[in-house]
């Protein structure tokens, strides 16, 4: 008995050595970030920058992987029970904050299920409509949905989406429902915005910022409580009356369960490197996001940021009564 209780200890202990050696010499192959959404849409843009920053500190190649699903909920699943050893990374935004409060059968826990690598950006929102739709400005805008609230269409990526966070707010300060379209992404929601099959919807400024200026959509405000620098023409939705309206989206990456701490303090400093890049700091400005600061690039900040953002958005949620199964 005595021998193999010994016997198993020193097979833990074997293992345990092996394991730190492996996150020692990680990475060795290449690594997955896992997007919850379509390909082309704003997480995958955001997905795409960083992936690129970061496999030159890390020494290998960051493939990102689309895992697309209404609402983002099936690429945390996925990564949750993915291999712990930093192969399998996701990316997401706000939506592991608020899709528990959104699904009652959620099939990940964002605190419990993964370990928080770090914090990458913060992004406003516009809202946004199709080119021929009849109004000019904000105040038009409003006035031809309150009157025709029964065909008008807004899109969004499902319940749990910041398009639907968005919406669902934007539809409780006008204090009108409309009829919502879900897509696996705003990436497929923008084609049929472009396509006038759908009317307009509220999207990160990754996403729309370059149908904005080619002049492909119609922008009647940006949902952030200040103005977005690379669209300063673009007002606020408090300036335009919605008093206090204050919508913006943050990304984070994330491993599963487990992974060694070794193997995301190497994520997590690649992550500062891409961060510190000013490539990156760039392509974010022209999009209208902003890197966050560096001491926000680490798990320990993102692990408090999730639980914040968690606390504040579960009551929101609640009390707007919507639910997603
Ligand atoms: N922007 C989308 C949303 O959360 C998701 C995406 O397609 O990246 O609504």
């Amino acid at each position: 008995m005595m021998r193999k209780t010994i016997g198993v200890t020193s097979v833990l202990l074997g293992l345990a050595a092996a394991g730190g050696a492996l996150a020692q010499s990680y990475p060795t192959k290449m690594i997955n970030m896992v997007v919850p959404y379509a390909a082309g849409g704003p997480t995958d843009t955001v997905a795409r920058v960083m992936g690129q920053a970061m496999t030159k500190p890390l020494g290998q190649t960051v493939v990102v992987e689309n895992r697309p699903s209404a609402g983002g909920i099936i690429g945390p699943e996925m990564v949750k029970n993915a291999r712990p050893d930093g192969y399998t990374i996701l990316i997401h935004h706000i939506g592991m904050a608020t899709t528990p409060a959104l699904y009652r059968s959620l099939r990940f826990k964002p605190i419990e299920d993964f370990e928080p690598i770090g914090l990458i950006n913060d992004v406003p929102m516009t809202l946004v409509a199709r080119g021929n739709f009849p109004a000019k400005d904000f105040k038009e805008f409003l006035a031809y949905v309150k009157a025709n609230k029964d065909k008008v269409t807004y899109a969004n990526a499902g319940i749990g989406a910041a398009s639907h966070l968005c919406g669902m707010l934007f539809m409780n300060a006008i204090q009108i429902n409309m009829l919502t379209v879900p897509y696996k992404g705003t990436a497929p929601a923008m084609n049929d915005l472009l396509g006038g099959q759908v009317d307009f919807m509220c999207d990160q400024t990754t996403n729309t910022t370059t149908q904005i200026k080619s002049g492909k959509v119609k922008v009647y405000a940006v949902t952030s409580k200040k103005r977005v620098p690379s669209l300063p023409e673009v007002p606020t939705l408090d300036e335009l009356g919605l008093k206090g309206f204050d919508v913006g989206i943050w990304h984070a990456l994330y491993a599963p369960k487990g992974t060694p701490k070794a193997v995301i303090d190497k994520l997590a400093a690649a992550l500062q490197e891409g961060i510190k890049d000013d490539t990156v700091k760039k392509r974010f400005a022209d999009l209208g996001a902003e890197a966050v600061p560096l001491d926000k690039a680490n798990p320990a900040a993102l692990a408090a940021h999730l639980r914040t953002e968690i606390n504040k958005w579960g009551p929101i949620i609640k009390r707007a009564g919507v639910y997603a199964d």
